[in-house]
C-alpha cells in the first residue's frame, strides 16, 4: 500500500471512530433528555422499544413448537412440519402464519392502544418482534401488504395499524410495500361483534379483492400480509382467497397476536 492510500485509510478509520464517538455521545445525551420508556406502562427502562421486566412477565410470547401452517403453539413438540388438528381438517387458504403474542388481556391492552389510541410509539417494538418471529416469511415475500380497512372505517380511525406494520417490515427487509394491492370492497361490521366463527366467516366472505390495476403484478409472486390479531383466521383466509384468485403463489401472514385455545394438539 503506498503512502497516500495508507494516509487515506488512517483518515477514514479516524473519521469512523469520531462518528461512532459523536453518535454514542448524542445517544447518551438523548437518553438523558428522553430516557427509554416501557411501551406498555411507561416506566423507565434500559433499552428503547421494549417492555419493563414487570410487563415482560405479564405478556405471553408465542414460543416453542408451532403448527407449520397456522403457527398455533403446541403443548408438546410433535416434530418438524406437524400441523394442528384445525389445519389438518380444513387447511388455511394461506401457507404460513406466525404471531408474536398469545392474545390475552396484557397483549390486548398493548394492541388496542396501538389500534385505537394513537400509541404509535409502540410500532418499533412490534416491528422488532415481528422481524424475529417471521424472518423467513418476510425474506421470501415479493410484496408486503396490510389487511385493508374499508375507507369509511379508515376515515374514522385516521390510520390503519396494519399498514404501519406492513410498511415497517417492507423497509426492514427491503421489499415492496403494496398498500393498494388488496381492497376492502364491503364495509363489514366489526369481527369482534360476531357471535361465532361461522358468523365471522360469513361477515368477511367476498369482502376483499385484488385491485384491478395491481392484479398483473402478483401473478406467481409471494405475498406477506400483516394484521394485528389472528382470531379465527376468517379475515386472513378471506384475504388469502382473494390473493390466490389473482394468482399469488405463496401467501404468508404476520400478526401481533393470535387467539390460542387450550388443548392444542398436533396431527
Ligand atoms: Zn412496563
Ligand atoms: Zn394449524
Amino acid at each position: 500500500m503506498d503512502e497516500s492510500r495508507e494516509w487515506l485509510q488512517a483518515l477514514k478509520s479516524a473519521a469512523g471512530t469520531t462518528e461512532a464517538w459523536v453518535s454514542s455521545r448524542c445517544q447518551t445525551g438523548l437518553d438523558f433528555l428522553f430516557p427509554p420508556l416501557c411501551i406498555s406502562c411507561g416506566s423507565q427502562i434500559g433499552e428503547p422499544y421494549s417492555l419493563c421486566s414487570e410487563c415482560w412477565r405479564e405478556v405471553s410470547f408465542v414460543e416453542g413448537a408451532v403448527c407449520a401452517r397456522c403457527g398455533l403453539p403446541f403443548e408438546i413438540d410433535p416434530g418438524e412440519n406437524a400441523v394442528c388438528a384445525g389445519c389438518y381438517a380444513a387447511p388455511t387458504s394461506f401457507d404460513r402464519a406466525r404471531s408474536i403474542f398469545h392474545y390475552d388481556e396484557p397483549s390486548k391492552r398493548l394492541i388496542l392502544g396501538f389500534k385505537h389510541g394513537d400509541r404509535l410509539e409502540r410500532a418499533p417494538a412490534f416491528l422488532n418482534w415481528l422481524a424475529r418471529v417471521g424472518p423467513m416469511l418476510a425474506q421470501e415475500a415479493d410484496f408486503i401488504v396490510p389487511v385493508p380497512l374499508h375507507s369509511s372505517r379508515l376515515w374514522r380511525r385516521r390510520y390503519n395499524q396494519s399498514a404501519i406494520l406492513a410498511q415497517g417490515i417492507a423497509r426492514r427487509f427491503d421489499k415492496i410495500y403494496a398498500p393498494l394491492l388488496l381492497e376492502r370492497v364491503r364495509a363489514t361490521p366489526s369481527q369482534g361483534s360476531m357471535p361465532s366463527a361461522k358468523a365471522r366467516q360469513r361477515n368477511v366472505a367476498s369482502a376483499f379483492r385484488v385491485s384491478k390495476r395491481e392484479r398483473v403484478k402478483i401473478s406467481s409472486k409471494n405475498v406477506l400480509l400483516l394484521d394485528d390479531v389472528y382470531t379465527t383466521g376468517a379475515t386472513l383466509n378471506a384475504c388469502a382467497r382473494a390473493l390466490r384468485g389473482a394468482g399469488a403463489s405463496r401467501i404468508g401472514m404476520l400478526t401481533l397476536a393470535r387467539v390460542v385455545r387450550p388443548r392444542s394438539g398436533a396431527i
